[in-house]
């Protein structure tokens, strides 16, 4: 009898455990928000040999996300200053336009950008970089071809604009060569996707309840583009684009991950937008 009630105690005590560990779980937050509107007034930009003078409108994207050792916040949109233009304004074949600007929608959610950990960008391409000054307190998490290229004299042959970048400190940097679990576990992995820019990145989540997710980036601008594998003209290279396509297609398979394309204006309607988020 003795030896049963000890038994059962060591049984209860072992599945008071278990639970504790199930309820310590790690598990993070993702808020998408609304950052800006992108009128293209011919996509054969995106698909060169196809498409031609066919308009498209993008979205675009930035998310935040919250994990209980830090915030990480992943690109930072069309500037917010464009609030301002009430007709939005013309870049080549592109027409930009801001409804609410990406500050206001932290302060919805209560955060500060000033409070955020870490910043990292897909690219440094003027549509994913435009408030970067806003996280000047953050540290930059950053592959070292795109470190290189957005801190050279040619930054702006690369299509980037340092003065939306002057704030960041390049001192405190994480630079990266390749996969980086952003908080030590593998809720929040970078992925090294290169081609659009010299060092694009994309961000892999595992979400509790949504499952896995990878952000985009640019590696895709919407899904047609993906169905055919079209290589964008302003690309920086189209070899290594091809690699990095069929990479992401591998790991979202062996991961069973879904691809979250960031200017995609299908995908933009079944979002959840922040103060929401998934978990
Ligand atoms: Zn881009």
């Amino acid at each position: 009898m003795k030896r049963i009630a000890l038994f059962s105690t060591f049984l209860t005590i072992l599945l008071a455990s278990c639970g504790s560990l199930t309820t310590t779980k790690q598990k993070i937050k993702l808020y998408v928000f609304d950052c800006g509107n992108i009128d293209v007034s011919d996509i054969s930009v995106f698909s060169p040999g196809h498409d031609k003078g066919q308009k498209k409108t993008l979205k675009n994207t930035c998310y935040l996300i919250d994990h209980p050792k830090g915030k990480l916040i992943w690109d930072t949109g069309l500037p917010d200053g464009l609030i301002s233009k009430k007709n939005g304004l013309t870049n080549g074949v592109f027409h930009l336009t801001v409804k609410k600007t990406l500050e206001e929608q932290l302060r919805d959610v209560n955060v500060d950008p000033k409070t955020i950990d870490y910043i990292a960008l897909s690219h440094f391409h003027f549509d994913h970089s435009g408030n970067t000054n806003l996280f000047e307190n953050s540290r930059l998490l950053i592959q070292k071809e795109e470190f290189d290229a957005i801190y050279s004299k040619d930054a702006k042959k690369y299509h980037f604009d340092p003065q939306s970048y002057s704030k960041l400190s390049k001192e405190n940097a994480i630079v990266l060569d390749g996969r980086y679990q952003v908080f030590g576990d593998d809720l929040v992995t970078i992925i090294k996707t290169v081609g659009h820019t010299p060092g694009h990145q994309s961000l892999m989540l595992r979400l509790e309840d949504e499952g896995n997710v990878v952000l985009s980036g640019d590696l895709y601008h919407f899904e047609k583009n993906r169905k055919h594998k079209r290589v964008p003209s302003f690309n920086y290279d189209k070899k290594t684009t091809k690699e990095s396509m069929r990479q992401v297609d591998e790991l979202l398979k062996k991961e069973n991950a879904t691809l979250w394309i960031q200017h995609d204006p299908v995908q933009y309607t079944k979002f959840k937008f922040s103060p929401k988020y998934y978990q």
